[in-house]
């Protein structure tokens, strides 16, 4: 298997660059923020409960998020890769993640790290809020506290996985095709 963590902060590109990464490698998807966005539009119990997080900018508890993506699995067993999107965004996360593939006897392969200046993100972010329908997108002080709980919380799993040597940064300003091209050349040579 080839497992591939798409890491960065809210806004870096991650969902774009995840659709065509998927489509080229045969990975599978998958996006633990597509995959609560559904569980609201379903409203089931778990959805309203991610909700009242998301809605703050803040994470959902790690237990709900490990939960899903056990599910998830369970549900992808045929997959010959996994690219993983906005997941895992905690330590807590990283080590579940890891505990999971090691059942499935596979371990992540390669972080590639998305870096974009800070001003950068929140205009990307507050551009999609015109078109996306997210109520996340839409405040200014919900993006700040997104990219607040990025530093406190999600930055340490890139230290997580640089100990195991597994980061690589790629720049994450420029067109969608240049930064596509870049992280494929970063694949390329490890796939
Ligand atoms: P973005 O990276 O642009 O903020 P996502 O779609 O990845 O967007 O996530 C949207 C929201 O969903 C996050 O702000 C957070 O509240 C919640 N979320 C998504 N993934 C996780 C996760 N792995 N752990 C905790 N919360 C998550």
């Amino acid at each position: 298997m080839f497992n591939l963590i798409l890491f960065g902060p809210p806004g870096s590109g991650k969902g774009t660059q995840s659709e065509k990464l998927v489509e080229k490698y045969g990975l599978v998807h998958l996006s633990t923020g597509n995959l609560l966005r559904e569980e609201i539009t379903n409203k089931t119990p778990l959805g309203l409960e991610a909700k009242a997080f998301i809605d703050k900018g803040q994470l959902v508890p790690d237990e709900v998020v490990i939960g899903m993506v056990d599910s998830f699995f369970e549900h992808h067993k045929e997959a010959k890769g996994f690219l993983f999107d906005g997941f895992p965004r905690t330590s807590a996360q990283a080590e579940a993640l890891d505990k999971l593939l090691e059942l499935k006897k596979t371990s992540i392969c390669v972080m590639l790290a998305l870096s974009v200046s800070e001003e950068e993100l929140v205009k990307r972010l507050m551009k999609r809020g015109e078109t996306s329908g997210r109520s996340d997108d839409t405040n200014e002080n919900v993006i700040r506290a997104r990219i607040t709980e990025y530093h406190n919380k999600t930055a340490v799993v890139a230290d997580y996985y640089r100990n195991f040597d597994k980061v690589v940064l790629v720049k994450g300003e420029g067109t969608v095709d240049d930064i596509f091209r870049s992280l494929c050349a970063e694949i390329d040579c490890r796939i």
